[in-house]
């Protein structure tokens, strides 16, 4: 039977060591760690991860500066708004929740954000810095990963990681995050996609499994090996007429189908999720107090 890996416990934790760290940085330095985020027009899902992004902020002890803009908001407008979040100092990490609406490139406001304050970590010198081994900031998800695991002490030395879906904000900087020559990561690291004809042949094979293909429950237990460490990043809305709101969420595994055969699994909700919000805490401290 899997040991569940409770990433709401873990992030608890995060938040709890860095609001301590957050009064001692007051305290020593008179600094409040400062998080900025623009949200453009009114995608509920946007709308509510903000909020809570917001409130996080608020329980640890930061300043969270909020700007609700219309969807009409031009990219001009847009840029400039990021432009004097870079120039204040009181400022050390910006966020843009993304999707942004089509008129604007995404990728231009993106660039846009200095890397200094860059705590979602998706600018291209951030993603440099990662695959390089250079410190720098690491997007969320796949940091909140490496946090699951080293918490959870599930050594990576040495063991076959395979991970399903080569995303620019999951795959492939979790991929790159494991091979990484250092003391918590020194995996050797598969990365499949759609080119893969047979994703099981690579699935069997793995030690540890990150699933983050955004397909409900694609892996299933014939597809894993007994003892696997299974890493779900997936959160995906399937119709359920006996839940209220006629849906449920589920990942991209089979959690009851794999429990018995994996040493280690997170749930979904409640696995991967929960840590995205501690780790763009901990970038924004990192900023905070003195950068990488
Ligand atoms: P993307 O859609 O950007 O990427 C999905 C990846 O999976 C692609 O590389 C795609 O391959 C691959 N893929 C899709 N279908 C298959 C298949 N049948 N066989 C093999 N590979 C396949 O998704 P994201 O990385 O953004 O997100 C993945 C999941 O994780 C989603 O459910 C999302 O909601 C969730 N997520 C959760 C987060 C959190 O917990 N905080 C944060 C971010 C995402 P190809 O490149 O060839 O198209």
């Amino acid at each position: 039977m899997a040991k569940i890996i409770d990433g709401k416990l873990i992030s608890a934790q995060i938040k709890a060591e860095l609001k301590e760290k957050t009064a001692k940085l007051l305290e020593e330095k008179g600094i409040i760690p400062g998080l900025a985020l623009l949200l453009i027009g009114e995608d509920p899902a946007s709308t509510i991860y903000v909020s809570s992004k917001e409130k996080s902020c608020k329980e640890i002890g930061y300043n969270s500066i909020v700007r609700r803009e219309p969807a009409t908001i031009t990219e001009l407008e847009a840029l400039n708004i990021i432009d004097q979040w870079n120039k204040d100092d009181k400022i050390h990490g910006i966020l843009v929740q993304l999707p942004v609406p089509k008129h604007i490139d995404e990728q231009k406001i993106i660039l846009a954000i200095s890397p200094k304050k860059d705590v979602d970590g998706f600018h291209p010198e951030s993603f440099g810095r990662l695959v390089i081994g250079m410190p720098g900031f690491v997007s969320c998800t796949p940091a909140g990963i490496m946090e699951l695991l080293i918490r959870s002490e599930i050594n990576l030395k040495g063991k076959h990681v395979v991970v399903v879906g080569r995303s620019n904000i999951v795959g492939k900087p979790i991929a790159n995050l494991l091979y990484q020559k250092n003391p918590h990561a020194n995996a050797v690291v598969t990365i499949c996609h759609t080119g893969a004809s047979d994703l099981r042949q690579y699935t069997k094979q793995a030690d540890v499994l990150i699933a983050a293909v955004g397909v409900p429950e694609i892996i299933k237990a014939d597809d894993v090996k007994d003892g696997v460490v299974i890493i779900d990043v997936g959160i995906n809305r399937v119709d359920d007429p006996t839940k209220e709101k006629g849906y449920r969420i589920v990942g991209d595994v089979d959690y009851e189908g794999v429990f018995s055969k994996a040493s280690a699994i997170t749930p979904v909700p409640g696995g991967v999720g929960p840590m995205t919000i501690a780790m763009l805490l901990s970038n924004t401290f990192k900023s905070a107090s003195g950068g990488f």
